[in-house]
């Protein structure tokens, strides 16, 4: 039986305004990944997972009675969101090391991954969306995810990024009312929508003309359940600012 890809969050009947998408979720490898003790400090980092993401993700779905998709494998192994025509899909280097089971893959070796994982992954979002759909009250896409607070020489002091493509008004609004909710929030930041950077919510987004957006959250805000708890609390108020007018 080949491994799951992804996990169903909530309840795709329910009819939240949301479908909530957490591409970095877990730093889960595949059993038949070996990783050198020398290296497997980079699984509990932001390089191995996006910590404290998914368990915002999970309360945002459970308070507004959405659903979502994460993803059950590291990014380490392969990223769900990077394109796969985005060499950083599987990255090779990692902080300057080389990233052992990611060297000298064969094309059978990415075909694997891209077929049992990447595509799985995506292809669970694009049911969910179509069952989703069966309900007229509308929904949009809200990809989450979270960043260092020290990359290299860069401290970001931001607490919170909204990253968006297509929908700058929304994007503005959810800013805004982070910002009044008391988070330090800005546009795309830490990095750019615009780059190709929020591949999986732009990806079903576009598809399907709905409403997307990233949402970044700096990490230490979000370490513990209960911390990620509460900022989930102020996002779901926050959200609250998007008007159905701006659905699609
Ligand atoms: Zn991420």
């Amino acid at each position: 039986m080949l491994p799951e890809s992804y996990f169903l969050v909530g309840d795709v009947t329910h009819p939240g305004p949301l479908l909530v998408t957490c591409e970095h979720a877990t730093n889960r490898l595949p059993g038949s990944i070996h990783i050198d003790a020398h290296e497997s400090h980079l699984l509990t980092t932001h390089r191995g997972w996006d910590i404290g993401a998914r368990d915002v993700a999970a309360e945002i779905i459970r308070m507004t009675q959405s659903v979502g998709i994460f993803s059950s494998f590291s990014r380490l192994y392969c990223d769900p969101n990077r394109a796969i025509t985005d060499p950083s899909w599987i990255p090779v280097v990692v902080d300057g090391h080389p990233v052992s089971f990611n060297q000298n893959l064969t094309p059978s070796e990415l075909e694997y991954r891209l077929q049992t994982f990447h595509n799985p992954y995506h292809e669970a979002i694009e049911r969910t969306i179509e069952s989703r759909k069966t309900n007229p009250i509308p929904f949009w896409l809200l990809s989450v995810h979270s960043y260092t607070p020290k990359l290299g020489d860069s401290i970001r002091t931001m607490e919170a990024g909204v990253l968006f493509d297509k929908h700058a008004l929304a994007a503005h609004r959810l800013r805004d009312s982070l910002c009044q909710r008391g988070l330090d929030c800005a546009l795309n930041e830490p990095y750019s929508g615009r780059e190709g950077l929020i591949y999986s919510a732009r990806l079903h987004g576009k598809a399907h003309d709905l409403l997307f957006l990233e949402l970044e959250l700096r990490q230490d805000l979000i370490d513990t359940p209960e911390k990620a708890r509460r900022v989930a609390h102020e996002v779901v108020h926050a959200l609250n600012s998007i008007p159905h007018s701006l659905h699609g």
